[in-house]
């Protein structure tokens, strides 16, 4: 079977992108996915206790990179420190119910700025 594009432009032997060498020759490393995590000195977090239907709470923690942060692993921490259920939405971590103060104290002791 010959190659899809055999005789065009686009017939040529894939190349790493990093080293520019066509893959059978490239000698890189495989691809880490390691994503770059934001000291958390430099971030503020924002904390805001938002009411649900049926007079629910949940503890708002926003302004966080999801990108800077390891929210889910961030959340696990919160929802331990105040016993509360929790997940992660759009970047945001929500706990259930009224935790400001307990989230508050919890993201301060690992080293964020907060406000609400
Ligand atoms: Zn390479």
């Amino acid at each position: 079977m010959g190659r899809l594009f055999a005789g065009t432009p686009w017939d040529r032997p894939p190349t790493c992108d990093r080293c520019g060498k066509p893959e059978t020759e490239c000698g890189c490393p495989p691809p880490v996915n390691t994503p770059k995590r934001l000291p958390p000195e430099t971030q503020t977090a924002r904390l805001k206790l938002e009411k649900r239907p049926k007079g629910k709470h949940v503890t708002a923690i926003s302004d966080l990179d999801p990108d800077g942060n390891d929210l889910v692993d961030l959340a696990a921490k919160l929802k331990a420190r105040c016993g509360s259920g929790g997940t992660v939405k759009d970047g945001v971590i929500e706990l259930q119910g009224d935790h400001l103060a307990a989230a508050e104290s919890a993201l301060k002791a690992i080293g964020y700025k907060t406000r609400r």
